[in-house]
């Protein structure tokens, strides 16, 4: 297809003629018989975002998932009555998540039954680490006499027995697009075989749009009261040792300090991630940048839960949270993702509040971190398997394009997902706002 009149991030107004590749990037590109033409009316054209972690199969139940943490759940009444309206699903469960203990406390399967109980609810904790399942639930995964219900996800022997709900990729997928993200790196470290299969025929039928990109198995996530630096070492060693990189998953200061002291023996490879780095004291900037290993971080964290942080985390600790720009200064690749669904999946909101760093109530965390608009928008623009190199318009870069409403001045100042106007990927027009 025919993209006219668009405007590059350095200004220049071009006409791109895309297919699976960019092809012509040119002046007065004449139109081929048959040929789509989009004009961008002077709206800047991107490459592709691409979200380098989230978590497919979650985000699409999310979808029809309860949703009963903060913002839009904060007492134990609102939990009371979210979970009192809601309609169990097509299979009988309630099934939500996002939950905090901040709304109501630790739950277990005592306080759940008095909360519900004929329908089977399980809920989730934001971290997605942890389920919490009333008796009727528990009853139907075979575990009657289970102590507390609180399972970790981590734990297939129960999960397995949940008849997976079918996900809604299709809506997903359009949700994805809508925001000017053509590709994403799906994170969850131990998708089995039939996770990938569904996912893979999904994107073959076209349900699916984003190109995705798997970690696992590559991919670890670590527990802080179960920290084994030879274990890990070992495993980053099995991995180096048939061409594997490794993505570690580390949201506090003692694992981010046990994947680096793991490092340092078994040596890193130059495509090995860390995730999320929640927490990274001064002192590990130089071990990351000398290890070559690329951050990829989660700055809408600040926006979504930077109170709580201001709240809960020691204030000389409050430094170390969610950087971005001192990263940047030690020389330490670092890339932008949003974690979806455990963190709200708009990367426009995750480049603002990388820009900005305010919390929901107008606080400013960490405002050292701060970093420019354009920087925090080249922070989405990364190769997936190179998520710290951006990628550019320029023939030959994939055909994967994302089209503003607004020139580079306007879409830098707004940084807002209303400006998506079209999503293009392989040369195909996947979303046009209406
Ligand atoms: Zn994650």
């Amino acid at each position: 297809m025919l993209i006219r009149r668009a405007t590059l991030l350095d200004g220049a107004m071009v006409d791109i003629r895309v297919g699976d590749r960019i092809e012509e990037v040119g002046q007065d590109l004449a139109a081929r018989r048959g040929e789509g033409v989009l004009d961008a009316g002077g709206g800047t054209v991107l490459p592709g975002l691409h979200d380098h972690h989230v978590h497919l199969r979650s985000a699409a139940a999310a979808l029809d998932s309860l949703s009963v943490g903060p913002p839009g759940v904060r007492t134990k009444e609102q939990l009371v009555q979210a979970l009192s309206n809601a309609d169990p699903g097509p299979d009988g469960w309630i099934r939500a998540v996002g939950y905090h203990e901040s709304v109501a406390g630790d739950l277990d399967r005592s306080s759940l039954d008095a909360l519900v109980t004929n329908s089977p609810v399980r809920i989730q904790h934001r971290s997605g680490a942890l389920w919490m399942l009333n008796s009727a639930a528990l009853g139907r995964v075979g575990l009657p006499d289970h102590p507390d219900g609180r399972l970790r996800s981590s734990d297939r022997g129960w999960s397995e027995v949940l008849r997976r709900r079918e996900t809604n990729l299709a809506e997903l997928s359009r949700r994805i697009t809508a925001t000017g993200v053509t590709g994403v790196t799906d994170a969850t470290p131990d998708l089995d075989a039939d996770d990938l299969v569904s996912l893979m025929v999904a994107h073959r039928r076209g349900e699916f749009r984003p190109r995705v990109r798997l970690l696992s198995p590559g991919k670890i996530i670590l527990q802080d009261d179960r920290l084994d630096l030879d274990a890990l070492t070992t495993w980053i060693t099995d991995h180096h040792s048939v061409g594997q990189p490794v993505a570690v998953h580390c949201v506090t200061a003692a694992q981010l300090v046990v994947t680096i002291a793991a490092l340092r023996t078994a040596g890193s490879h130059p495509l090995d991630r860390i995730e999320h780095a929640a927490v990274v004291p001064d002192d590990t900037l130089t071990d990351l940048a000398e290890l070559g290993l690329t951050v990829v971080t989660q700055p809408n964290f600040v926006a979504e839960r930077g109170d709580q942080y201001l709240a809960e985390v020691a204030a000389h600790e409050h430094g170390q949270l969610w950087r971005v720009a001192s990263l940047l200064n030690a020389h330490v690749p670092v890339a932008f993702s949003t974690d979806m669904p455990f963190g709200a999946g708009d990367p426009w909101a995750a480049m603002r509040a990388a820009v900005h760093r305010t919390t929901p109530i107008g606080k400013i965390l960490n405002g050292g971190e701060c970093v420019s608009a354009r920087t925090a928008l080249t922070m989405f623009l990364g190769w997936s398997d190179r998520p710290g190199r951006a990628r550019t318009v320029e023939i030959g870069e994939p055909g994967d394009l994302c089209v503003l409403t607004e020139p580079p001045a306007a879409a830098l100042a707004e940084l807002d997902v209303g400006m998506v106007a079209a999503t293009i990927i392989g040369g195909e027009l996947v979303y046009f706002a209406m």
